[in-house]
């Protein structure tokens, strides 16, 4: 089973895909926490991404693509948070998936209005720990203690790449390049599109059960 994670910077991606990989017993594949983590041990393909991600832009395609597949080499049930970004991307995956015998089985298109992901995106922080790489948030989901992750207990800290400026131009990406992934998916008859309130206090569990619901409408 291949599940594709889409929407805007801050929509919740990581959050929901996480839900799902439980629910379904996937493996996670975060192409954003890959490059945070190749970054933070200062490899060479770390250096590079950064290079693109502090600026809020994608990191090339040449790159990005050889990346996951490697990574989906080793895996076969998967949701894919993050990736695709591109309509290259998706048909290299498109591509790489039938070289396996296997397809992408449903897109979750997560909907949220521009002017509350930047609200939402700027007082995000995540697990420092990669293990468990949980997000919170200050205002929306704040953890139990200040500071310190409730699954593992370690520091809670910002992304750097979630400062007003740099979300507001990940949003001008997203709107350029990933948004032709919607009418994409829609064309190949795989995508399902979430309404999501931020506002509304049980966000998480309410989207996750819709998400499950139609992905096993899907299998
Ligand atoms: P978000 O969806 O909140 O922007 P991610 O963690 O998915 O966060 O991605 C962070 C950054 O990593 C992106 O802004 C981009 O620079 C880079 N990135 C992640 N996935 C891709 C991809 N598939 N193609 C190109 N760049 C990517
Ligand atoms: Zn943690």
């Amino acid at each position: 089973m291949y599940i594709i994670m889409l929407g805007a910077p801050g929509t919740g991606k990581g959050t929901i895909g996480k839900e799902i990989c439980k629910k379904f017993n996937l493996s996670h594949l975060a192409t954003g926490d890959i490059f945070r983590e190749e970054i933070k041990k200062q490899t060479e393909l770390g250096i590079i991404a950064d290079k693109y991600i502090s600026k809020g832009q994608l990191v090339p395609d040449e790159i990005t693509i050889s990346m996951v597949e490697s990574k989906l080499d080793k895996l076969d049930d998967v949701v894919l948070d993050g990736y695709p970004r591109t309509i290259n991307q998706a048909e290299c995956l498109k591509k790489y998936l039938e070289s396996k015998g296997k397809s992408v089985t449903a897109v979750v298109n997560l909907d949220v209005p521009d002017e509350d992901l930047v609200t939402r995106t700027s007082s995000r922080i995540i697990c420092s720990n990669k293990e468990c790489g949980a997000s919170f948030n200050t205002k929306f989901m704040p953890p139990k203690q200040e500071g310190i992750c409730d699954k593992c207990g370690s520091p809670l800290i910002k992304r750097k790449d979630d400062e007003p400026e740099t979300i507001r131009q990940r949003l001008d990406v997203y709107h350029k390049n990933t948004e032709k992934l919607i009418e994409y998916y829609v064309n190949e008859g795989l995508l399902f599109n979430i309404n999501i309130d931020i506002y509304c206090e049980n966000v998480k569990e309410v989207t996750t059960a819709k998400a499950v619901e139609e992905i096993n409408k899907r299998r």
